[in-house]
């Protein structure tokens, strides 16, 4: 957990607006800022405690299953079904907030527009 709020917090909290596309108790969705495929959406559990997917693997797998659920549910409401499901895990392979979350891309993903070092910012 880190000690101020990340952005995908104050998402949670309404204290910032964001295209939310899903939502239950333990999950929110929405779509990236910054998309790198037709369909950019970012599953994120609301929980703070957990920095990467290995922490949640390790701490709380249902809801680790959970993410994977959410996001062939949205790959299939927003695209053709099929997705790429990516978690940059530390900062020097791309992963920018520290909030455990998954990047669901999909829609026509053409090899020369999504290299895997795209999606480090
Ligand atoms: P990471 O680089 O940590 O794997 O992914 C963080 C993602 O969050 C990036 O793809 C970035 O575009 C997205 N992002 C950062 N700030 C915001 C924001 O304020 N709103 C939304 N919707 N996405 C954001």
């Amino acid at each position: 957990m880190t000690d101020s709020p990340t952005i995908f917090e104050r998402i949670i909290a309404r204290e910032i607006p964001a295209d939310i596309v899903f939502e239950n108790d333990s999950i929110i969705a929405i779509r990236d800022i910054a998309p790198k495929a037709p369909v950019h959406l970012l599953v994120i559990p609301k929980t703070a405690k957990y920095a990467n997917v290995s922490e949640l693997a390790t701490g709380d797998p249902a809801l680790l299953a959970e993410v994977v659920h959410v996001a062939r549910n949205l790959a299939i409401m927003h695209s053709n079904g099929e997705f790429r499901l990516i978690f940059n895990s530390g900062e020097s392979a791309g992963q920018t907030v520290l909030h455990v979350h998954a990047h669901v891309l999909s829609g026509e993903l053409h090899s020369g527009e999504l290299a895997e070092s795209s999606l480090a910012n």
